[in-house]
């Protein structure tokens, strides 16, 4: 059996998206993040764009009134019937509860957890890199600081939340990727 409804956790830069998209082949299930689809909007236009952006720019959490209903239209699409790999969602307390109760309105709860574990001093090199390489506006230094911050204040306590209900698996993602997708691969493979 292939587990096939994921949440990732860890810090920016930690390589989940990276992870999740290619779990996300390998599974047959779609990758969904709130930070792609966020940053779609934003290049878009839309109404949602214009909203996140400020955030987005500042390294903060867009808020959840703007991200709640986005995340349960996307996991109620059909090609989401049969599972999902979650990317940056949830990224607090709220939203991971607000979580649990759709997915227990739907019958369909998660079946695992995996943490990707990364120093601090490797994430900031790494998001530095990819704001070169990307142009992304939030991957700027003071930006990068602040998004680690707010990950050790908002979205760090959420290992505790589900390492109380072991489900969460920790993996090193401070190793080559193709070592940390073939970890992940045995242990979506249970
Ligand atoms: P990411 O690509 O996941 O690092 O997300 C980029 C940015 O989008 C974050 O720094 C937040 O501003 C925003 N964002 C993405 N996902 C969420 C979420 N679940 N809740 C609030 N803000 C989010």
């Amino acid at each position: 059996m292939t587990v096939t409804r994921l949440i990732f956790l860890g810090p920016p830069g930690a390589g989940k998206g990276t992870q999740a998209k290619q779990l996300s082949t390998f599974c047959h299930v779609p990758h969904i993040s709130t930070g792609d689809i966020l940053r779609a909007a934003v290049a878009e236009g839309t109404e949602l764009g214009k909203k996140a952006q400020f955030y987005m720019d500042a390294g903060e959490l867009v808020p959840d009134d703007l991200i709640l209903d986005l995340i349960r239209e996307r996991l109620s699409a059909a090609d989401a019937a049969s599972g999902w790999i979650l990317d940056g969602f949830p990224r607090n307390v709220e939203q991971a509860a607000f979580l649990d109760t759709i997915l227990d309105t739907m019958g369909q709860p998660y079946d695992c957890v995996v943490n990707l574990d990364v120093p601090d001093e490797v994430i900031v090199a790494r998001l530095a890199l990819r704001g070169q390489q990307e142009g992304r506006s939030d991957d700027a230094e003071a930006v990068i600081r602040n998004r680690l911050e707010v990950y050790r204040q908002r979205t760090e306590p959420l290992i505790e939340f589900y390492r109380n209900r072991q489900q969460l698996v920790s993996v090193d993602g401070n190793q080559p990727i193709e070592t940390v997708t073939a970890e992940l691969k045995k242990i979506v493979q249970i």
